[in-house]
């Protein structure tokens, strides 16, 4: 742990010069906090590796190793030494921000893990474990039923567990959503979904009753591997992600993960759509570029990583969308494309293809969505969450609620509930309240970007090529801070401004209005 490291020696030194110093609680709680870290670090290092590389029947056995190091993380951080030194450390005076944010988050850590008794946990944790093989199984025979009693249960352990954990009549969703992103509760989220409902379900019938008709057949085409796999190295690094502290390997479902601000690591995967990969990369990039960017002081710490799921989002879809998709972005590109892949892109104008990139399609699918309809792939998602756990919805229910929510918001009706509510891992996961803070994301970056340019020429900085300039801002508003601060902060100390969804209506209007001739 860099911080207790640098911290002890520091003190150290004073200690000399001073002839002898008491060490305080904090000190003490440094070691047992570094345990925890390299366990959590270990753990990351092996996920990374079952998804990348690890032979393919290597599954079952590495799975006791991991089990073993999360049951080492848990002793240490429920140790009873931990948790003394924590509430002594809650009441001391004079710990840095920092110090107090590692307080915050061990303490809350702590509460988790406690609050759980160890058999319900195990119990839970087997189930989860055996639920994403059945969730799978059921997706492939397109089988809503074969999944719906194993859903039951892990929808009756989250409201057991949301019960431990509620404080003051807190709401069971509302704990839920608080894990992956404080301080937006359903009061809030209602606001921002009543208001994409309201104004983008409208606009995106205008958007596809337009006489403006895209093509974009020439993504699809002989684009070889081996280039897609030059491209995308070139783009991670022009939007300014370092290989010096990174890699990218290939894997089914793209992600990033890290293990500290020095070791950084994408993934990607190579379709024959030649744009899937692209903004993929792009996309994962984003989060990469978040991670590289935390302060050396953070690092390794609790809080030495991005502050939520949606702010990691927000900047994972600034990067893929906001600059990526941004016709200024390929003025200076382009050319590399069309060098990479002359026979496909020979007679494409870079104008076409923009406007390819940016087709609105409304579609079944949230992985495979366009910026327009992507949130409200959200909202049907967060609209039945807040059903099955606030109203106890049947989850037989739930194939034919879907049903009527995608017809209802994105004209498209699914056929089987593999392309319907089966489609996503998260519930299968136990991951409810973790869908909102996608499209929470894509507001920050709304609001972010309107930020951005009243002090800068963004679209001129692209054209120049100059994404460095931007990554620089974002760096020192957001990526810095890691997750000492929760997201609403450091949006409302970057912009000005609390969260305000009216940002990213307003600039998806604009830009598909544009683009579609509509208003
Ligand atoms: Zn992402």
């Amino acid at each position: 742990m860099a911080l207790s490291l640098n911290k002890e020696i520091q003190r150290g030194e004073e200690g000399i010069k001073e002839g002898k110093q008491e060490e305080g609680a904090y000190e003490k709680l440094g070691p047992y906090l570094e345990r925890a870290m390299a366990l959590q670090t270990a753990l990351i290092l092996f996920e990374w590796d079952n998804e990348t590389l690890a032979p393919e029947k290597a599954g079952k056995y590495t799975a006791r190793v991991q089990g073993a190091l999360s049951g080492a993380y848990q002793e240490i951080m429920t140790d009873k030494a931990v948790r003394e030194l924590l509430n002594i450390c809650q009441k001391e005076q004079g710990l840095t921000e920092a110090e107090q944010a590692i307080v915050r988050e061990a303490s809350e850590e702590l509460s988790r893990l406690e609050k759980i008794p160890p058999e319900e946990y195990r119990a839970y944790q087997e189930l989860v474990a055996e639920s994403a093989r059945i969730w799978s199984g059921a997706k492939k025979a397109k089988d809503f039923d074969a999944f719906a009693p194993t859903l039951k249960k892990i929808i009756s352990y989250q409201k057991k567990f949301a019960g431990y954990q509620a404080k003051d009549g807190q709401r069971m969703y509302d704990v839920m959503l608080d894990n992956y992103e404080k301080g937006f509760s359903m009061e809030k989220l209602d606001e921002f979904f009543g208001l994409l409902k309201k104004e983008l379900v409208p606009f995106l019938k205008r958007v596809t009753e337009s006489h403006v008709k895209i093509r974009d057949d020439f993504l699809t085409g002989n684009y070889p591997r081996e280039k897609q796999r030059e491209l995308a190295e070139f783009l991670a690094e022009y939007v300014g992600f370092d290989f010096e502290r990174g890699v990218m390997a290939e894997s089914a479902h793209p992600f990033t993960t890290n293990l500290h601000n020095h070791d950084v690591r994408l993934t990607t995967h190579y379709k024959d759509r030649v744009d899937s990969s692209l903004f993929s990369v792009i996309h994962e990039a984003g989060h990469g570029i978040y991670e590289l960017g935390v302060d050396d002081e953070l690092t390794q710490t609790l809080v030495g990583q991005g502050a939520s799921m949606g702010m990691h989002e927000s900047q994972s879809r600034f990067f893929e969308n906001i600059i990526g998709r941004n016709e200024a972005f390929w003025v200076p590109v382009y050319g590399k494309l069309k060098e990479l892949f002359p026979e496909e892109l020979e007679a494409v104008r870079r104008e076409d293809f923009v406007r390819a990139v940016n087709k609105v399609q409304p579609g079944l699918i949230r992985t495979e969505a366009d910026e327009l309809t992507y949130s409200l792939h959200v909202l049907v998602r967060y609209e039945l969450e807040k059903m099955l756990i606030e109203e106890d919805l049947e989850v037989e229910r739930l194939p034919e609620l879907w049903a009527d929510k995608y017809e209802e918001y994105l004209g498209v009706r699914p056929q089987n509930p593999a392309e319907g509510v089966l489609q996503d891992i998260h519930w299968a996961q136990g991951s409810f309240g973790y869908f909102p803070s996608y499209a929470l994301g894509s507001a920050f970056a709304a609001q972010m970007l309107q930020f951005i340019k009243k002090s800068m020429d963004f679209e001129g900085l692209l054209e120049k090529g100059e994404v460095e300039v931007i990554v620089q801002v974002l760096k020192r508003h957001i990526h810095r801070f890691g997750k000492m601060r929760d997201s609403r902060r450091l949006l409302k100390d970057m912009t000005g401004e609390d969260f305000n969804p009216r940002y990213y209506v307003e600039y998806l209007k604009e830009k598909y209005g544009k683009l579609y001739e509509v208003e």
